[in-house]
C-alpha cells in the first residue's frame, strides 16, 4: 500500500499523544490529527472566566499522571512540565467543622481517622509499601500478572462494593466518608460490585505520589507531550476533525483516541458487524456538570485545614454521598450532590492575578442531563465554606452538552470514557485479549475507553501503540 505515514493518530488527548510518542520512539512516521485548535483533549487550560485566570477545562489533579510509567519515563520536565504537590492531597469536611485529610504520610492520615486509625493502617499499609509494584499492574490491560499474590490481595478488596469495604474496614464515620468520596470517582452506585476499586486506587495513590497538579495548568502536560513528540519528528495537525475515513491520510495503522461509537462512525464498512455491535453497545457513564470560578480570595472554608488540600470532597457522610450517587444512577438529580472541588491557585501562583484565586468543581448528573446544577453545587460550597458566594467574581458553566461540543469523547457529559461497572472496567471496550485492536486492517482504539481507563496517564495510548507495533510493524516493545 502507498502510505503517507506509518501511523495516524486521531485525537491528541493524553492517550493519543502517548500512542503517538510510543510509535515515533520506535521509528514510525506519525501524524496526529486533532479536531480543536489546541492539543490536549481532557488536559487543557484556558481563561474561561476573566483575563488572567487560568482554568483547567477538564482534568485538574493527577494522581495517575504522577504514577504513569510512561510519563515517568518521558523527559516531560525538559519540555516544561512541573508537578506541584499540595501539602494535603484531599480534604473531606463534615458539618460539625471537622475534616478528614488524605496526606502523603500513611500514619498522619490514619491519626486523623479516629476510631479507625489502626484499621486504616492495617488495610492500606500492604498496598502502599508495594505501590511501585502495584501501579504498573493496575495501569495495564488484563493479562497474566507479574505479581499475582499482590494483585489477588488488591482484587479481593477492589471487587467489593464501596459500602461493603467501608463496613469491613471501618467503624467510624471519617474513614467511611474518605473511602466513599474516593469511590464516588467511579460514577457507580456505592453498593455496586467493584465500586471500591477506584476509591482504593486513589487512596493508595495519595500515599504513593500525592495528588499533584501541573504548574501553569493541565495544558502543560499536553504541551510537554506534544513538544516531545515533535522533537521525535512527529507531526500534529490541529483544527482537523476526522468525520470520515477519507479525512485520514493513508497509513499502515490508524489509532483512534475517540469514543468507540465515533470510531464506528468513521470506519463504517471497514468493521465487521460483530465489532460494530459490540462497540456501539459500549455504555457511557453518567455525566458531569462543572463550574469554574474566578474568586476574589481563597475559598472561606469552615474547616481551615481544607485550605492545605488540592482537592476537597463535599458531600458529608458516606451515607449522604451514597444516596446522591444512587440517585444519579437512577437518572435523578440530587439536591445535595457530591461535589469534587480543586483549588489549584492556592499552590500555583500562575493561575490567577495576585490575591485572586480560581475554583474548579463538578458534580455527577445523569448522562445527557439538561438540568442546571449551579445552585446545588454552590449550596454545597456554602454548606462547608459559608460566605463562598461573596468571593465569586465570575463563573463559567459547563453542561453535559457543552462538554460534548468541546470534546466529542465526552458523550452525554461522560468523562470516564464509558461506564466503570465490573464488565466495562475489566473489559473495555469489549471482551478481548487484544482490546486495542479493532480490525486486522490496522485500526486501533487508544482512548480511555480501553484499559486501564480514565485519567491523564497516557497508558491506554502506550499499550495500543505497543499492540500496533507488534501486529502491524512486527516490533516488540518492552514495558516502560
Ligand atoms: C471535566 C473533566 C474533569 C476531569 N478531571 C480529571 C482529573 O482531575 N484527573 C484526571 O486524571 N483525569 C480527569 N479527567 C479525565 C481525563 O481528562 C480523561 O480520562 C483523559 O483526558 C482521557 O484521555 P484520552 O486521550 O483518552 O481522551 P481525551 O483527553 O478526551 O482526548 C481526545 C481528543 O481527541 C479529539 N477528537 C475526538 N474526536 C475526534 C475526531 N473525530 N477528529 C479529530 N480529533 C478528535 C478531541 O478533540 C480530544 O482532543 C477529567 C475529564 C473531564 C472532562
Amino acid at each position: 500500500m502507498d502510505v503517507e505515514y506509518d501511523a495516524v493518530v486521531v485525537g491528541s488527548g493524553p492517550n493519543g499523544l502517548g500512542a503517538a510518542i510510543t510509535l515515533a520512539e520506535n521509528g514510525c512516521s506519525v501524524l496526529v490529527l486533532e479536531a480543536r485548535e489546541r492539543v490536549g483533549g481532557g488536559a487543557r487550560t484556558a481563561e474561561l472566566t476573566l483575563p488572567g485566570f487560568a482554568h483547567d477545562v477538564c482534568s485538574a489533579i493527577h494522581p495517575m499522571g504522577a504514577l504513569s510509567l510512561l510519563f515517568r519515563r518521558l523527559p516531560l520536565q525538559e519540555h516544561g512540565l512541573s508537578w506541584i504537590e499540595p501539602p494535603v492531597a484531599l480534604a473531606h469536611p463534615f458539618d460539625d467543622g471537622s475534616v478528614a485529610l488524605l496526606k502523603r504520610s500513611l500514619d498522619a492520615t490514619a491519626r486523623g481517622l479516629h476510631p479507625d486509625k489502626n484499621a486504616y493502617l492495617h488495610a492500606l499499609r500492604p498496598f502502599v509499601e508495594e505501590a511501585d509494584t502495584l501501579f504498573p499492574e493496575l495501569l495495564k490491560p488484563l493479562g497474566i500478572p507479574r505479581h499475582p499474590m499482590l494483585l489477588a490481595r488488591f482484587g479481593w478488596s477492589a471487587m467489593k462494593s464501596a459500602e461493603r469495604l467501608a463496613s469491613d474496614w471501618f467503624t467510624g464515620s471519617r474513614g467511611r466518608a474518605l473511602l466513599g468520596g474516593c469511590a464516588a470517582h467511579s460514577f457507580l452506585p456505592l453498593d455496586a460490585p467493584f465500586s471500591a476499586a477506584i476509591g482504593l486506587t486513589l487512596l493508595i495513590a495519595g500515599h504513593a505520589s500525592g495528588w499533584p497538579l501541573a504548574k501553569g495548568g493541565s495544558q502543560a502536560i499536553s504541551d510537554a507531550l506534544a513538544q516531545y513528540f515533535s522533537s521525535l519528528g512527529g507531526r500534529i495537525a490541529t483544527g482537523h476533525r476526522v468525520a470520515t475515513w477519507n479525512d485520514i491520510p493513508k497509513a499502515r495503522a490508524v489509532l483512534f483516541d475517540t469514543s468507540p461509537r465515533a470510531l464506528v462512525r468513521i470506519c463504517r464498512d471497514r468493521l465487521s458487524a460483530d465489532i460494530k455491535d459490540s462497540l456501539t453497545s459500549f455504555r457511557p457513564a453518567p455525566g458531569i456538570f462543572k463550574l469554574d470560578w474566578a474568586l476574589n480570595g481563597p475559598i472561606p472554608w469552615r474547616a481551615g485545614a481544607c485550605a492545605r488540600a488540592g482537592t476537597v470532597h463535599l458531600g458529608g457522610t458516606f451515607e449522604d454521598i451514597a444516596a446522591g450517587e444512587a440517585s444519579v444512577n437512577r437518572g435523578e438529580h440530587p439536591k445535595r450532590p457530591f461535589v469534587l472541588v480543586a483549588q489549584q491557585s492556592l499552590f500555583d501562583s500562575t493561575r490567577a492575578p495576585p490575591g485572586k484565586h480560581t475554583g474548579w468543581a463538578y458534580c455527577h448528573v445523569p448522562n445527557g442531563s439538561t438540568v442546571d446544577m449551579t445552585a446545588a453545587i454552590e449550596d454545597q460550597m456554602e454548606r462547608f465554606a459559608p460566605g463562598f458566594r461573596d468571593v465569586v467574581l465570575a463563573r463559567h458553566v459547563t453542561t453535559t452538552a457543552d462538554l460534548f461540543r468541546y470534546n466529542e469523547n465526552c458523550e452525554g457529559g461522560d468523562i470516564s470514557g464509558g461506564a466503570n461497572d465490573y464488565r466495562q472496567l475489566l473489559t473495555r471496550p469489549r471482551l478481548s485479549l487484544t482490546p486495542y485492536s479493532i480490525s486486522s486492517l490496522g485500526i486501533y482504539l487508544c482512548s480511555s475507553s480501553t484499559p486501564p481507563g480514565a485519567g491523564v496517564h497516557g497508558m491506554c495510548g502506550y499499550y495500543a501503540a505497543r499492540a500496533a507495533l507488534r501486529q502491524v510493524f512486527g516490533r516488540r516493545v518492552q514495558r516502560p
